[in-house]
């Protein structure tokens, strides 16, 4: 299949330069949905190299400082969806800016957070998804071991 953002159709393209496009999003998740992704097919983040790295973050501010001039959003969701667990279901990587609202939906709270929720997971309190997804004290101890010494 022919990837999608390699291909994008011309008029998807609002912004483009050596490193970074910006698309609309052909399946916008709210009004004004963008996609920020490099010129290259790269399929993750660890590909990418670190002068695309930068390009992506400063493509994220261009395309919410453009989205507030036009449509003068109340916050954004900004997120990536990194490997097919994730949900990343175009193997190129992209960057999602999503402006929003109040009132756009009736229940914000959380924002990205809800990425890894089922309904069931909403409908827990918050002591309950504690009891849930919290790390094991040695899980909490591998991931300090793997910070190491970059923690002062
Ligand atoms: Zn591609």
């Amino acid at each position: 299949m022919e990837c999608p953002f390699c291909s994008a159709r011309p008029e998807a393209i609002l912004y483009e330069d050596e490193l970074i496009r910006i698309l609309l999003d052909s399946y916008p998740a709210n009004r004004g949905h963008l996609l920020v992704v490099p010129r290259r097919h790269v399929e993750s983040w660890e590909e990418l190299s670190g002068e695309e790295k930068v390009a992506l973050i400063r493509g994220m501010e261009l395309a919410m400082e453009k989205l507030r001039e036009a449509f003068k959003p109340d916050g954004f969701n900004v997120g990536m969806n990194l490997g097919r667990a994730a949900g990343q279901t175009v193997p190129h990587i992209h960057l999602q800016v999503i402006p929003r609202w109040e009132g756009d939906c009736a229940h914000p709270r959380g924002g990205v957070r809800k990425a890894v929720l089922d309904l069931e997971d909403e409908n827990l309190s918050m002591r309950e998804r504690w009891v849930k997804n919290r790390l094991r004290e040695e899980e909490v101890e591998r991931l300090r071991e793997a910070f190491g010494q970059h923690f002062e």
